[in-house]
């Protein structure tokens, strides 16, 4: 569930309230799970990031990390406001964690985020990517955006644009706002027409597909240590996900599904990575 009550969103009312479990209890699921052979751990929660289940969140991930066994913990979804310099420092110091944050900022305006009841400024968002960045200069940040919130101007748009271009996003995950019944934006004045907003959204996109873009050009040459997950597209190639949670594919043999392998990467897509696997005594 959530506390949160976004202006936009149906999620409190229709899940309840937060919840958490005993950290006991997610500690012996993990470690239950590892012994059968699992590698990838995903802490789900709708604000993962504001845990209280006796410790807080990044103490979790500390205590996660500790567990024995070769596996990769990833979490979300983070809410900016419970975003802390302490869970970015836990991240860069458990090598277990990915080294991927999905934050959504959802505006670049001030105004927007008070109207949407985000609790945070877009300074406070800077201020925590400069943080996470200096701690993980390999950090892969993506987030998603709401275009076309009842009331956004030109300027507001204008200072997504901005944020997004300044940040550097590996990827973004954009939708153009629709009204939801029962939530109090529902209501709001909503004077920009449609088409004017979907002119905004097809702007992000091209901004971000340029960025997306530079963001897996930049990779190439890399080597990273990618999570096998099976066939990928294409006769004899394997799909996997690096740390940043990035898909990397590269030719192997499907006995690797499931392992973690070495791969350098030779090209880049925009939905992809392209590489090849390190044999073992080049590592
Ligand atoms: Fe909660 Fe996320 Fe919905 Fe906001 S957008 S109310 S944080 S679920």
């Amino acid at each position: 569930g959530c506390n949160n009550f976004c202006s936009y969103c149906i999620v409190p009312y229709v899940r309840g309230r937060e919840r958490s479990r005993r950290p006991e209890d997610i500690l012996r699921e993990v470690e239950g799970l590892v012994a059968e052979g699992y590698r990838d751990i995903t802490l789900l929660g709708q604000n993962v990031n504001s845990y209280a289940g006796g410790i807080r969140f990044p103490e979790l991930l500390r205590r996660i990390n500790d567990l024995p066994g070769d596996f990769r913990i990833r979490f979300m979804t983070s809410h900016p406001k419970d975003c802390t310099r302490e869970l970015l420092d836990a991240m860069a110091g458990c090598k277990k964690v990915s080294k991927h944050l999905h934050l959504p900022v959802q505006s670049g305006s001030d105004r927007i985020l008070a109207e949407m009841n985000r609790r945070y400024t877009v300074d406070h968002y800077r201020e925590l990517i400069a943080y996470a960045r200096e701690r993980m200069p390999d950090l892969s940040l993506t987030s998603d955006i709401i275009v076309g919130f009842p009331g956004e101007t030109r300027g507001d748009f204008e200072q997504t644009l901005d944020l997004v271009q300044k940040t550097g996003y590996t990827a973004l995950y954009t939708f153009l706002y629709s009204r939801r019944s029962g939530t109090r934006a529902e209501g709001l004045p909503d004077p920009v027409p449609g088409e004017e907003k979907s002119r905004w959204f097809q702007e992000l996109l091209e901004v971000q597909g340029r960025i997306g873009a530079e963001y897996m050009e930049r990779q190439v040459g890399k080597t990273f240590r990618v999570l096998v997950e099976g066939p990928g597209r294409g006769e004899g190639k394997l799909t996997s996900r690096n740390d940043q949670n990035v898909i990397v594919e590269f030719p192997g043999d499907p006995s690797l599904a499931g392992q973690f392998a070495e791969v350098e990467i030779v090209s880049a897509h925009n939905w992809a990575l392209e590489g090849r696997l390190v044999p073992e005594e080049n590592r």
